[in-house]
């Protein structure tokens, strides 16, 4: 647990059990000791098969606790109201989540749900996240809030106003100026008045990662002009009362406490700007940013991490505004974030198997020696005495420049395949000897990187990746991970810590074998992972189980189980038509007809069905056997 920093990075969710496997605290501190769910059997009764009384899941397997969401929403909401009452804040907090964060049916209804006794609403960014939004709202708390953000035309903003009238307590946050006018105009067809928030373009500049489309420069929101312009356009329509909410989004991961304040205090200004101006204004939205410390570091100078605890992203929230507003004698406005990654990440755990390694396996070097040209013969001679007096240094070099040669020797033709291979493993074999080895061995993983960690190959980030069993052994070697595409990018070879790296044990009958089986966790991707993956060489998204602690002591129950996407679903998405892709190959296997001769077309037939049918990553969920020969 110490070597992959989980007290860091898991408190109060994840740790390691007596048995070495990783377990999972759904109700965080409040957790009693044995209320805690071992991760391992939760990947056991989903992946093992059916006839063992297992759901036959296949992997990569997401484990989805709502109990996390809920303690998540709930320790937010605690943590607003906390400062609210000690600072002596005269209005209440009530939050939005962005479900641009992960837009899944269960997690969308889940957080709607157990955020209903406190206001808990939804904000929305594109018209099909407005669509699932006004629906999922229907079954929350009359208050809720539905903040509709992003870039609008006049279907989007028409929704919007709809969304109103069926009593959703829907703003509309102008993106963009343009947007004031399609809205004055529609809601006048429509009938319907808006309430309108504006988004400030801040001069407050978040200098990470996330922060580049902050500052007056950002992409997003209305400048100061702008702003006065919506005033007076609204002042002039008779409609400057519908101008309730101010919203700003820094960026998201925003480092620091001291960033938060000043970005929130101008916000606070603007405000009661806003208020004398006539506005009549009721809400602050501080939009996203409450960040995630994926590393356990608790720096304030990285990108994946932050400093400071969920207490003390509320109080400084609070205090900003109340100083502000104090200062101007304006009434304290409700406080809204829009907080995605602080509210998701934690819920999900991605599990999969390291199904084969790739270290270079050490043959007997044989006998090469007479094959080789003088210089090479040379270098092996100095590999040699090197390797005697242990000179780590020269054994390096010789080794480096003796394999080199070789090559070039292989590529004149000189040398045979055996004499190459021989080298490789004498060099491997020397420098393993004297303890200088640096191989790192290569893990492949039944996943892809590309549909299931998207932003490690986008734009680097790192996410907590170890072994979600055999914790109390000692990892016996180093290695990276490679994922199943045919592409050089799906690889991780970058970890938390600054690793390059990851220790790991040795796999027992190389990973896929009955028993045998290494499974990895890759955790707090629950915001943004599920939602940005994608498509590359046809791998889909992974199976999903949905787990509640239920009664007894550390045991749970599986309300939800969901095979992912199969080979003929992800061909789909690419317009192709499995059926017809079927019939095609049905029509050719009649043509040939050649049933004398070992496999039946009947057999072949059953086996094309169950290859459509199956997800497209390694093993199935025929429990390793395959369909063209049973
Ligand atoms: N609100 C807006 C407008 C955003 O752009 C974002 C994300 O970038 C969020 C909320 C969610 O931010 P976070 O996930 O950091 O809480």
């Amino acid at each position: 647990a110490v070597l992959y920093r989980v007290d860091g990075w898991g408190a109060p969710y994840f740790t390691v059990n007596s048995n070495g496997n990783v377990s999972v605290r759904p109700y965080g501190v409040d957790t009693l000791a044995h209320q805690e769910i071992d991760l391992l059997k939760v990947v056991k009764k989903a992946s093992d098969p059916v006839t063992s009384g297992g759901l036959g899941l296949q992997f990569p397997l997401v484990v989805r606790f709502p109990d996390v969401l809920k303690n998540r929403l709930e320790s937010l909401q605690s943590a607003f109201n906390f400062a609210i009452a000690s600072q002596g804040y005269d209005a209440h907090y009530q939050g939005v989540y962005p479900v641009k964060c992960n837009q899944d049916k269960f997690v969308v209804e889940d957080i709607v749900k157990f955020g209903s006794p406190f206001r808990f609403g939804l904000e929305a960014g594109s018209k099909p996240e407005l669509l699932l939004a006004m629906s999922c709202l229907c079954n929350g708390s009359p208050d809720a809030l539905l903040v509709c953000n992003g870039f609008k035309d006049v279907e989007y903003i028409s929704l919007a106003l709809v969304a109103r009238k069926l009593h959703l307590n829907t703003v509309i946050v102008l993106e963009q100026e343009e947007e004031l006018d399609i809205l004055i105009e529609v809601s006048k067809k429509l009938g319907v008045r808006p309430i309108i928030g504006v988004r400030a373009k801040l001069r407050t500049k978040h200098s990470g990662h996330f922060g580049s489309t902050s500052g007056e420069k950002g992409k997003f929101g209305l400048t100061t002009t702008q702003i006065l312009r919506v005033v007076k356009k609204l002042q002039q329509y008779e409609m400057l009362d519908c101008l309730q909410l101010l919203h700003f989004h820094i960026g998201s991961q925003i480092p620091s406490t001291s960033l938060l304040a000043d970005g929130v205090g101008e916000a606070a200004q603007i405000y009661c700007e806003l208020v004398r101006l006539g506005a009549c204004m009721k809400v602050i939205d501080i939009g996203g940013g409450l960040g995630i410390d994926y590393d356990g570091s608790k720096s304030q100078d990285s990108d994946i991490s932050v400093g400071y605890s969920l207490q003390d992203y509320a109080s400084a929230v609070v205090e900003a505004v109340r100083l502000v507003c104090d200062r101007k004698g304006v009434r304290h406005p409700v406080i809204c974030s829009e907080s995605g990654r602080a509210i998701v990440s934690h819920h999900s755990i991605l599990v999969f198997q390291a199904v084969s390694t790739s270290s270079r396996e050490i043959s007997s070097p044989g006998l090469f020696v007479q094959h080789l040209a003088d210089d090479a013969l040379s270098d092996y001679r100095n590999l040699s005495a090197a390797a005697i007096s242990n000179d780590y240094e020269s054994c390096l070099i010789y080794a480096e420049q003796l394999k080199q040669r070789c090559v070039d020797q292989f590529k004149e033709g000189l040398l045979g395949m055996e004499q190459l291979a021989a080298v490789d493993s004498l060099c491997e074999l020397v420098l393993k000897a004297i303890g200088i080895s640096d191989q790192i061995r290569t893990d492949h993983v039944n996943l892809s990187i590309f549909t299931s960690i998207p932003d490690f190959w986008g734009i680097g980030q790192l996410f907590p990746i170890i072994p979600i069993h055999r914790l109390d052994e000692k990892p016996a070697v180093r290695a990276i991970l490679s994922d199943l595409t045919c592409d050089s990018d799906g690889k991780i070879d970058k970890f938390i810590g600054g690793e390059s790296s990851l220790p790991l044990h040795e796999l027992e009958g190389n990973g896929n074998v009955d028993g045998g089986a290494y499974y990895l966790g890759m955790f707090l991707g629950g915001a943004y992972e599920e939602a940005l993956g994608g498509f590359h060489n046809l791998f889909g998204g992974p199976s999903v189980v949905r787990v509640l602690q239920s009664d007894g002591p550390h045991s749970f129950a599986v309300t939800r189980a969901v095979l992912g996407p199969s080979c003929g679903d992800v061909l789909r998405v690419m317009q192709h038509e499995p059926e017809i892709m079927f019939q095609t190959l049905k029509h050719r296997l009649e043509e040939i007809c050649d049933d004398d001769n070992g496999i039946s077309s009947l057999a072949i037939l059953n086996g094309l069905a169950c290859s459509f049918n199956n997800m497209p990553y390694l093993g199935g969920n025929n429990n390793g056997h395959c369909y063209y020969c049973t």
